[in-house]
């Protein structure tokens, strides 16, 4: 991880010097730049030129995604969307000069909206994988993911090799039930519309386990007595945005964006305002 983000922070540089004539105001951003890359051409060819971008609906950023994953993205009792995906959509858009709508549905078609350039992107703690990757392209990633197995207390389910011969649920369309369908056949798997529908299939007996992204995984078990997550992790994943492929513009301008937000930190203190440190 360490190494991706002096990585990105080199990236972040180039774009942000290009993205802003050189005008980077943070002490932080200045500290980091190395000559060498505010020189380069291709710092000085990758400017971001937010005014040119063509959006589903002009002069906002449309994002599907499914807010029922929480905490990356969820509904507050008020019916307000909230999150790590929210916040850190949001910023991306001031950044782009951009107003956020964020358009709720079920995960697979939030995926799909974005493939279909319905969204201008997807964000829903989506993992990269080499599948979507034929059919969308991705920003930088922003954050990882743990898949992990929920049982109820007493299960005899340890491991994920227990996981043979017990009825798996997971939400439909995630690598979850990908991976699981894939080791233990897809008649061992009940994919559901989203993961509360999944823990709740659980809590009522009709699966054995849940199979789902960690952060999530912490916040069902936190709010419904007698679940627990396995200490095993079953896949570890990165996480980034969605977009249409081709739509290179637009992926160009996310990233510039995405590593001025890591840069300034504003990417870390959106996690750790949501993620609390175990
Ligand atoms: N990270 C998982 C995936 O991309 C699940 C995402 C989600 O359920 N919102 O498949």
């Amino acid at each position: 991880m360490k190494k991706i983000t002096a990585l990105l922070l080199g990236a972040v540089m180039a774009l942000s010097l290009a993205a802003c004539g050189g005008s980077a105001s943070s002490a932080a951003a200045s500290s980091a730049a190395s000559s060498e890359a505010a020189s380069s051409e291709a710092a000085a060819s990758e400017t971001t030129e937010a005014a040119a971008l063509t959006t589903v609906n002009a002069g906002k950023l449309t994002m599907s995604t499914n807010a029922a994953f929480p905490p990356y993205e969820m509904t507050t009792d008020a019916g307000e969307l909230e999150g790590i995906d929210v916040e850190i959509a949001g910023a991306i858009a001031d950044k782009l000069g951009l107003e956020l709508q964020i358009d709720d549905m079920d995960f697979d078609a939030a995926l799909l909206a974005a493939q279909q350039g319905k969204s201008d992107m997807v964000m829903a703690g989506v993992t990269v994988n080499e599948e979507r990757k034929q059919v969308m392209d991705f920003s930088n990633t922003y954050a990882s993911g743990v898949q992990v197995v929920i049982v109820k207390e007493g299960s005899d389910i340890a491991t994920v090799d227990d996981l043979a011969g017990h009825m798996i649920g997971t939400q439909r369309g995630t690598t979850g039930y990908i991976y699981c369908s894939d080791d233990f056949g897809e008649d061992s798997v009940t994919a559901y519309d989203d993961g509360l529908t999944a823990v709740q299939a659980l809590n009522n007996g009709q699966v054995d386990c849940v199979v789902i992204d960690s952060a999530p995984a912490k916040e069902f078990v936190a709010a419904n007595e007698g679940l627990v997550i396995l200490d095993t992790e079953y896949a570890v994943e990165d996480y980034a945005i969605g977009m249409a492929k081709g739509n290179t513009a637009l992926v160009e301008a996310v990233n510039g964006a995405l590593a001025e937000l890591k840069a300034d930190g504003t990417i870390d203190a959106i996690l750790a305002k949501y993620i609390k440190a175990e």
